[in-house]
């Protein structure tokens, strides 16, 4: 099983949070973050990345399903 974890570059805000919970998983550039890698081995730590993105601009998924961020 992989996840795939994509960032929205039009809604991140730069704020570094994902790059400081998880820089293993994601890397942050002048403006806003991308991930490391597209595709993961299934992580907690990414789902808590998404679910604390104050712009809610990464989103994991498991195939077709949504994984995060959890509501
Ligand atoms: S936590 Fe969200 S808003 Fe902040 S850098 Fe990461 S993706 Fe962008």
């Amino acid at each position: 099983m992989t996840w795939h974890v994509e960032v929205d570059e039009r809604t991140c805000i730069g704020s570094g949070m994902c790059a400081a919970l998880a820089p293993e998983l994601f890397t942050l550039d002048d403006d806003h973050a991308s991930p490391v890698a597209p595709d993961i081995e299934p992580d907690e730590v990414a789902l808590d990345a998404a679910d604390s993105c104050p712009a809610l601009a990464i989103t994991v998924t498991d195939g077709a399903k949504a994984v995060a961020p959890r509501s």
